[in-house]
């Protein structure tokens, strides 16, 4: 264990590194008009973010798969999943809570210009988006989760639905031990080498982090920053007082000091801030509460994949604070009724948002049409999305990783 508190500092402390030098350098581009050099950067950001994907497919299929086979029994397993869903239902509950009072008090909204535009090609990305409904959107994700062909799942990385196949494969060779024996082989070494090779990645995080932070601050609008500063306080708030709440109850459940947590969680925190996938983060946050927080394989295997695509606490705080503030800026009806229905309306379309970049801002365009806001209002927020999907995306794989000890710490007091 202590060696492995060590190891996880030093990558935290050289991922903090990067993210730093990478914020001057981009910073230094930024001012100095050179933005194109961040472009020969950036290759090494796009080699990074290639490698962490070209370990998403066989990690998840295989982990998943071992726990299945791990866990030994299908009630244990729906035990764990329903442990999972009511801890991600709760959190996110809790996160959406706090954006709707922090926005409510600082009122980012109040006063705003909204003299700005979507272009055509974005106001018919987000209309696709909400002309779905909530319910359809909902519907959809279940639907969607079974996939006709497994390979073409893999192939198209859609990871809920590789979820789905594992889940079924794992139930039946568990079944089914006997003719199930080499498959239960391979994965098992699948599963291993993926982490060995994780560890081999994590190596070059720290450069992979710089040049993906040089390119995304030499490349952002930050003239917008001034203008929505308030707007970006009250996301920026919400999501620190939510990380607090979750390092209270991951330090109760775990039994240490939330410094403890908060040090074993950082690597997938920096790298979700400099990614912004939870996706992309999926093998560091494996890694992380594995090695540096002692969760047992099998919860973190089965429950990790599944919290990453489902559970983002900070993209539905987020979705919250943006939504009151488009309400706000446009002086439109803010009454009880409409907090309830983006109270409900935002847990959800957060459970709907891929954990891909920029996609809880397009599930975002459904909270809006759901309390008849315009469309037109994501044209107020978009110039800062992108910053904000990095602390976001931090939050969302800290509720995770805090989720996984959760449910953990629950199956070994059984
Ligand atoms: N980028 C976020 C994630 O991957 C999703 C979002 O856009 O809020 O977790």
């Amino acid at each position: 264990m202590g060696s492995s508190t060590n190891n996880a500092n030093k990558e935290a402390i050289l991922i903090l590194g990067a993210i730093i030098l990478g914020l001057i350098t981009g910073l230094i581009l930024y001012f100095t008009n050179n933005q194109e050099v961040a472009l020969y950067v950036k290759p090494i950001g796009d080699v990074f973010l290639k490698l962490l994907k070209m370990i998403i497919v066989p990690l998840v299929l295989s982990s998943i798969f071992m726990a299945i086979i791990n866990i030994g029994s299908p009630d244990e397993l729906g035990s764990l999943g329903l442990r999972s869903i009511t801890y991600y239902f709760f959190t996110t509950a809790v996160a959406v809570l706090i954006g709707l009072v922090i926005v409510n008090i600082i009122q980012p909204g109040i006063g705003v210009d909204v003299g700005a535009e979507l272009s055509a090609a974005q106001t018919s990305k987000f209309e696709a988006s909400s002309s779905k409904g909530l319910l359809n959107t909902i519907i959809g994700v279940v639907v969607d989760a079974i996939p006709t062909n497994p390979f073409k799942a893999m192939a198209e990385m859609k990871v809920l639905q590789i979820i789905v196949f594992s889940i079924f494969l794992g139930i039946v060779s568990l079944l089914n031990r006997k003719i199930a024996q080499p498959l239960i082989n391979l994965m098992e070494s699948v599963e291993k080498l993926s982490m060995v090779l994780i560890d081999w990645i994590m190596k070059v995080a720290p450069f992979g982090v710089f040049a993906l932070m040089t390119h995304v601050i030499a490349s952002s609008g930050l003239n917008a920053i001034y203008g929505l500063a308030k707007y970006m306080i009250a996301v920026l708030l919400g999501l620190f007082i939510h990380m607090i709440f979750l390092l209270i109850i991951g330090s109760w459940r775990h039994k240490s000091s939330p410094l403890h947590i908060l040090k074993a969680c950082l690597p997938p925190m920096l790298t979700a801030f400099s990614t912004s996938s939870s996706a992309s983060t999926l093998p560091i946050t494996m890694n992380a509460v594995q090695d540096n927080l002692g969760v047992s394989k099998k919860t973190s295997q089965f429950v990790l994949p599944l919290g990453a695509t489902i559970n983002m606490d900070g993209t539905a705080l987020y979705e919250s604070v943006a939504v009151i503030f488009i309400g706000q800026a446009y002086g439109l009806d803010l009454s009880v009724t409409n907090q309830i229905i983006i109270f409900i309306t935002a847990s959800l379309a957060a459970v709907g948002a891929a954990a891909i970049p920029g996609a809880g801002l397009v599930t975002m365009s459904i909270v809006l049409s759901a309390v008849g806001y315009p469309l037109q209002g994501i044209a107020l927020i978009l110039a800062v999305d992108r910053i904000l999907d990095m602390f976001r995306t931090s939050i969302n794989v800290f509720g995770d990783c805090v989720g996984t000890v959760v449910v953990d710490s629950f199956e070994k007091s059984k």
